[in-house]
C-alpha cells in the first residue's frame, strides 16, 4: 500500500474501497472481501444506506481498528451545525467506532458552512482525525479554506482519464487539500474498459485498463476509490503496486482528458435541482 500524508499528519491510504451502489445484503461480504484482499481504507455515506454493514464488516474482520481508514459524508439533508453534528454520531454508532477517519460535506449546497463548523468540532474533540469536503469546486473549495479556522484535509471530486481535473488538482495542492478521486472508472462509461489508448497500455505491462487506471491516479498522487461487488476484481483493483507507468505512458493517458464531466456539471441550477429531489426521495431514509 502506498500512503498520503494530509496537511494535520494524518496518514491515508492512497488507495480506497467505495461501496456506493452497493445493497445493504451484499455490503458486508464486499467490504470483508475487500479488506482480505488487503484494502485498509473504506469510502461510505450516509446516503449510500450501507453504514450499519460497513460498521458489521469493520467489527468482524479481525483487523485492529487502527489499522483501517474509514470516510463517511455528511448529507445535504443533514446540513446545519447541530443536525450535522447528530448525524456524524449516528454515523460513527452504525459504524460501530468510536471514531472516524475523515468526515467529509457530500456536497455544497445547502447550509455547508454551519455543518462544516460542526465538523471542526468534532474534529477538535478528537472524534474525527481529519475533516474535508466533496465536489467542491475550485471557487468553492478556495472560500471554504479561506473563512475557516481549518482548511479541509480532503476534496473528493470525479476523478478518471476522460476528466482529469488537472486544473482543480493544482487549486487543491495551492491550499494543502489532497484530492481524492471517485469514480475512476468512471463506472464504465463511454466505453472506458475497452479504450484503446488504455488498453494498449495495459497489454504493454501485463495488466487490465482498471489497474492501469488507479496505477496513474496513484502516480499523480491522487487518492483513488474503486468500487466492485465482484471478489476477483476487487483483488484486481488492489494489486497495482507491483508496476509503474513510464513518463511517455502517463502522457498518453494525459491525452485522453475531455475536461468534462461524466456524469454532470456540479455548478448549473438544473443541478441545484436535481439535488432537492435527491433530498426529497432520500427523506426518512438516513
Ligand atoms: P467506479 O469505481 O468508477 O466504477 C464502478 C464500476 O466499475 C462498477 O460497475 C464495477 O462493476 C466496475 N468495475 C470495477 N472494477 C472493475 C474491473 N476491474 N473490471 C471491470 N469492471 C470493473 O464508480 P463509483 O462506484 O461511482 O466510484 C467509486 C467510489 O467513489 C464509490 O463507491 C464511492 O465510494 C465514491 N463516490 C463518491 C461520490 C461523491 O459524490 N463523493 C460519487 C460517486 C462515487 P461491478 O461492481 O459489477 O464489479
Amino acid at each position: 500500500m502506498e500512503y498520503v500524508t494530509l496537511s494535520n499528519g494524518v496518514k491515508m491510504p492512497k488507495l480506497g474501497f467505495g461501496v456506493f451502489q452497493i445493497s445493504k445484503e451484499e455490503c458486508e461480504k464486499c467490504v470483508l472481501d475487500a479488506i482480505k484482499a488487503g484494502y485498509r481504507h473504506i469510502d461510505t455515506a450516509q446516503s449510500y444506506f450501507n453504514e450499519e454493514e460497513v460498521g458489521n464488516a469493520i467489527s468482524k474482520c479481525g483487523i485492529p481498528r487502527e489499522e483501517l481508514f474509514i470516510t463517511t459524508k455528511v448529507w445535504i439533508d443533514n446540513y446545519g451545525y447541530e443536525n450535522a453534528k447528530q448525524s456524524v454520531l449516528k454515523s460513527m454508532d452504525k459504524l460501530k467506532t468510536n471514531y472516524i477517519d475523515l468526515v467529509l460535506l457530500h456536497q455544497p449546497f445547502s447550509d455547508y458552512y454551519g455543518a462544516y463548523h460542526a465538523l471542526q468540532n468534532l474534529y477538535e474533540e478528537g472524534k474525527i482525525r481529519a475533516i474535508g469536503v466533496s465536489n467542491f469546486s475550485p471557487d468553492r473549495l478556495a472560500d471554504i479554506a479561506a473563512f475557516n479556522k481549518i482548511a479541509p484535509h480532503v476534496n473528493q471530486v470525479e476523478a478518471n482519464p476522460l476528466h482529469q481535473q488537472v486544473n482543480a488538482q493544482e487549486n487543491m495542492l495551492k491550499r494543502g487539500v489532497q484530492m481524492e478521486a471517485w469514480a475512476p472508472f468512471g463506472e464504465g462509461k463511454s466505453n472506458m474498459f475497452k479504450n484503446p489508448v488504455l488498453k494498449e497500455i495495459a497489454d504493454k505491462y501485463d495488466k487490465s485498463v482498471a489497474q492501469v487506471i488507479l496505477r496513474w491516479l496513484m502516480q499523480r498522487n491522487i487518492v483513488a476509490l474503486a468500487k466492485s461487488t465482484h471478489t476477483e476484481r476487487i483483488k484486481e483493483n488492489f494489486e497495482i503496486f507491483d508496476f509503474q507507468l513510464s513518463d511517455e505512458d502517463m502522457n498518453k493517458i494525459t491525452a485522453l482528458d475531455t475536461k468534462s464531466s461524466l456524469f454532470f456539471d456540479h455548478q448549473t441550477p438544473e443541478t441545484v435541482d436535481r439535488f432537492v429531489n435527491m433530498i426529497e426521495e432520500r427523506k426518512g431514509r438516513i
